[in-house]
C-alpha cells in the first residue's frame, strides 16, 4: 500500500481533486544535528491549518533519515519523509549505495528520482531512472520523477520533445494503478539554483506536456490523478504564482527550503 500521508485533515484541491505536495530537497546540506534543528524550526513556524492544504515532504541526506524518522514519530509531526535517490537493486555488491527497501523500512514515503544533478554529475540515464521508478514502487513508496530541459534545448525549441521523451521513458511500463500515483517534477535545468525561475505560463505549459504523456498512455482518468510539481528557484515571493496554476499541484524546493522560515512562508503562500 502507498505510504503517502493523506491524513484525515488534508484536503484535496477543490479545483482539481488532487492532493498538493510541497517538497524540500536539501541536497548535500545539513548534518543530522542541523537537520533535527531545521525540522523543529519548520514545525514551530507552521500553523495547524497549513497542513490542511498541502502535504509536506522533507528529503534530507541519507545520514539524516533515521534521526528525522524518530523525531517525526516521537513528536507526531505531520511531515512525510523523503529521500533524494536510491539504487534500483534491492541489495548486493554496490558499494556506497542505498536501496529502496532500506528507505521503505525507515518510513520514507517519497523518493526523488532522476534529479538533473544526478543525471549530470552521476551520469544517470533514462534507463536508470526507469529502473529506479520501478524499484521505488516495488517498495511501496512513491517516486518524484524529475524532468526538464536545459537552457540550450529551450533556445532550440526542444522543450516539449525533451519532456515527452523523459516522461515516456520513466513511466510507460507502469500499470495504470501505479501510473496514477506518480509525482512528476517539472524542473527546467536552467532554473535550478540559478535564482531565475520559469515564468508561470511556462511552468503551466511544461505541466500540460507532462500530463498529456500520461493521457496518451492511459487516458484522461489516469492523467487527471497524476500530481505535477514545479521546481526551480521557488521562493516565498513567487510560490503562489505556481500554486495557482491549473496543472501544478506542488513545488520541489531546493535552496529556499534550507531555511525553515522561508520554507514555511512558501507553504503558507
Ligand atoms: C532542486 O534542486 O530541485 C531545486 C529546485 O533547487 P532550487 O530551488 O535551489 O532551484
Amino acid at each position: 500500500m502507498a505510504k503517502e500521508k493523506h491524513d484525515m485533515e488534508l484536503r484535496p484541491n477543490p479545483r482539481t481533486g488532487r492532493y498538493r505536495l510541497i517538497s524540500a530537497n536539501w541536497k548535500m546540506n545539513l548534518n543530522h544535528l542541523e537537520a533535527i534543528q531545521a525540522t523543529q524550526k519548520l514545525s514551530f513556524a507552521l500553523r495547524p491549518a497549513d497542513y490542511s492544504y498541502t502535504e509536506i515532504s522533507i528529503h534530507p541526506p541519507f545520514t539524516d533519515l533515521r534521526p528525522l524518522q524518530l523525531l517525526i514519530d516521537s513528536d507526531r509531526m505531520r511531515f512525510s519523509l523523503g529521500a533524494q535517490n536510491c539504487h534500483f537493486e534491492p541489495n548486493g555488491a554496490y558499494t556506497g549505495e542505498v536501496s529502496a527497501p532500506m528507505l521503505s523500512r525507515l518510513n520514507v514515503s517519497y523518493v526523488i528520482v532522476g534529479h538533473s544533478e544526478r543525471r549530470q554529475y552521476f551520469f544517470e540515464t533514462d534507463e536508470v531512472v526507469r529502473a529506479k521508478v520501478e524499484a521505488v514502487f516495488r517498495s511501496q513508496m512513491t517516486p518524484i520523477i524529475c524532468v526538464g530541459e536545459s537552457f540550450d534545448e529551450r533556445q532550440r525549441g526542444e522543450t516539449e520533445t525533451k519532456l515527452r521523451a523523459q516522461v515516456d521513458s520513466a513511466v510507460s511500463f507502469l500499470a495504470p494503478e501505479l501510473a496514477e500515483r506518480c509525482v512528476v517534477a517539472y524542473e527546467p535545468i536552467w532554473a535550478i539554483g540559478s535564482g531565475v525561475s520559469a515564468k508561470a505560463e511556462d511552468a503551466q505549459q511544461g505541466a500540460v506536456t507532462i500530463r498529456t504523456v500520461f493521457e496518451s498512455l492511459w487516458g484522461k482518468a489516469v492523467a487527471s490523478k497524476v500530481r505535477i510539481q514545479y521546481g526551480g528557484s521557488v521562493n516565498p515571493t513567487n510560490a503562489a504564482d505556481f500554486m495557482q496554476l491549473d496543472d501544478v499541484d506542488g513545488l520541489l524546493v531546493g535552496t529556499a527550503a534550507l531555511d525553515p522560515e522561508s520554507f514555511a512562508r512558501i507553504i503558507q503562500a
